[in-house]
């Protein structure tokens, strides 16, 4: 499923398989998950992607060719990191999320949505046994940056989540095996949303607005600004506010008095491969339950357009090759 320009609908097409650089190889892709960033690349609202390009940062599929180090009949997933230079002062620093030079799956080069994809094998995860690829797919960037945000949020016991999707939904059972509490925010009558949250151990979960105790931490991963303020008066002096997404509305101006008492907000960028080395060895001890609604690949723009809509309960997934698009719980 190509995009031709930004604002354009993803049409089907045929391309010739790229060759292999050295350190590439070849992925049969069996699933690949949607993400809100999918959505603000194909809408424009992320800058300068690589044009045509196929989007798609959460795959999960089978090496056929390539690199001797991942055998031929490995799954792999494949994130949004696809590429650093290690040379940057932020690679050299360990931070290589921040990385200059860095290239990102499904927006600087190709991604998922497709029958094969290709990626360098250094930035490729072993992936646990036993789910279905569709089930794993959204932990390769819900569930990344996700786990990168809670760990943004430093030692927080109470945890407020903005937003309740694909990352919220996966964030809270890793919070909860942690000991942590958590409580779910989300727009105002949208049941949906709450029950997911209770389903997958929120202690609480109702409209923003409603202040049911003081916050030690808030992770915000609605793309709503306004948000910001909101979150900050709600958690504690000392707690910090973080926001989880690539892109956000513009954050409306606030009082200091809500950030005085040594309150922090932060944003977290990418992800880097360590971040990915410990979720597969957290939910490997402890393993997260996806909810997944499944399109078929075909069904591309289907799927974005639901996400843009705030309809997907959980994460959104192209199952590639499979033509049953419907919803299933599923344990990863
Ligand atoms: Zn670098
Ligand atoms: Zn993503």
């Amino acid at each position: 499923m190509v995009l031709d320009a930004p604002g354009a609908r993803l049409r089907a097409a045929e391309t010739r398989p790229p060759e292999l650089r050295p350190g590439q190889v070849r992925i049969r892709v069996g699933a690949c998950g949607v993400c809100r960033t999918d959505l603000h690349v194909r809408d424009g609202e992320l800058r300068e992607p690589k044009l045509p390009l196929i989007l798609g940062h959460q795959i999960v599929g089978t090496v056929i060719e390539g690199d001797a180090a991942l055998v031929r009949g490995t799954r792999v997933g494949v994130p949004w990191l696809g590429w650093t230079c290690g040379e940057c002062r932020y690679c050299r620093a360990g931070r290589e999320n921040l990385c200059d030079r860095a290239r990102f799956t499904g927006y600087t080069q190709d991604g998922g949505y497709a029958e094969e994809a290709v990626a360098d094998a250094r930035y490729c995860f072993a992936l646990p046994d036993g789910p279905r690829d569709e089930e794993l797919a959204p932990l390769l960037c819900a569930g990344l940056i996700g786990f990168r945000a809670l760990r943004a949020a430093g030692d927080a016991a109470t945890l407020g989540l903005y937003g309740f999707g694909a990352a919220a939904h996966i964030v809270a059972q890793l919070a909860v095996h942690e000991g942590r509490r958590v409580l779910a925010f989300t727009r105002p009558g949208d049941d949906d949303a709450q029950s997911l949250a209770r389903e997958v151990g929120a202690e609480w979960a109702g409209p923003v607005g409603e202040r049911p105790e003081e916050l030690e931490a808030a992770i915000i991963f609605a793309p709503a600004g306004e948000l910001v303020p909101k979150a900050l008066a709600a958690v504690a002096r000392g707690g910090t506010v973080v926001c989880a997404g690539i892109h956000m509305t513009a954050i409306p101006s606030f009082s200091y008095e809500l950030l005085w008492g040594e309150r922090v907000v932060r944003s977290v960028a990418n992800l880097t491969r360590s971040d990915g080395h410990e979720l597969f060895r957290a939910v490997r001890e402890h393993p997260v339950t996806t909810i997944v609604e499944v399109f078929p690949l075909a069904a591309a723009e289907d799927a974005l357009d639901r996400l843009r809509a705030g309809a997907v309960r959980g994460a959104a997934v192209l199952a590639v090759g499979d033509p049953r698009g419907r919803r299933r719980p599923g344990s990863a």
